[in-house]
């Protein structure tokens, strides 16, 4: 059975910035669809200029790994939308924050911190070399040792999170820095994954290295089972052994 995925991209910088436009001539979100095409994946692409911020229920709770891409337009994101996609991976559905979605309200709301970070933007980018230093991780699976994003934005520690339930990726720039560039967390029943290349000028997402990290990271997010309980405030007004006989 294929995973569902959805595609949610703030849309906002290929609307105003003609240099993003010819990059991403079908948008962020067309480029990663068309490179981590497969048949395990039946791909919905969304933009918050949609109807409903792009993601109705009917959506949401279609989607089994959701991906996030926002920069320029977080403060628009609402704060019902905020809460449903909470509420929504808190239950079991996978989510990837891409790049600035680390500064989403969403990404800051499932963190409890304002994750803040260093960050430069230089014309021709930084050279960035991506460590994986955690091989063994399905997201590293078919990952050389380290990999390198030719031009890229630096992000750079320190970066304002909770520790990482697992780190993946430890990223070095040619401008000196280091940033911890692949982290996991779970949330309730769901699974999170942030992953920093993808700067809206450089063509990142063209990279086949980076592709194959977003496409492992489906796969990891994706929950295995989403039968059975889920965590509720239970009143647990009986106790469990009251009708039976008190163990001697
Ligand atoms: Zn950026």
């Amino acid at each position: 059975m294929s995973i569902k995925v959805t595609i949610w991209n703030e849309g906002r910088h290929e609307k105003r910035d003609e240099e993003v436009r010819k990059l991403y001539p079908d948008r962020i979100d067309g480029q990663i669809a068309k490179g981590i095409a497969s048949s395990e994946f039946e791909i919905r692409r969304v933009t918050m200029d949609d109807p409903e911020e792009g993601l109705p229920d009917s959506l949401l709770n279609d989607t089994d790994v959701l991906l996030w891409w926002g920069h320029i337009a977080h403060e628009e994101v609402s704060d019902a939308l905020v809460d449903r996609v909470q509420q929504r991976v808190l239950k079991g559905m996978g989510i990837i924050f891409l790049h600035s979605g680390h500064h989403s309200k969403l990404f800051r709301r499932l963190m409890g911190t304002n994750a803040n970070l260093s960050w430069r933007e230089l014309d021709e980018g930084d050279l960035e070399r991506v460590w994986v230093i955690n091989p063994s991780h399905p997201i590293a699976e078919g990952l050389p040792p380290y990999f390198e994003v030719e031009a890229s934005e630096m992000y750079g520690e320190p970066f304002d999170i909770p520790q990482p339930d697992e780190l993946l990726f430890i990223s070095w720039y040619s401008g000196g820095e280091v940033f911890r560039s692949g982290c996991t967390w779970q949330r309730g029943r769901g699974r999170i994954f942030f992953f920093s290349p993808g700067h809206e000028t450089y063509p990142v997402y063209y990279n086949k290295e980076v592709l194959k990290v977003i496409s492992n990271g489906i796969h990891w997010a994706n929950q295995k089972h989403t039968s059975g309980w889920t965590l509720e405030n239970w009143h647990r007004k009986v106790p469990l052994h009251e009708k039976t006989t008190p163990r001697s």
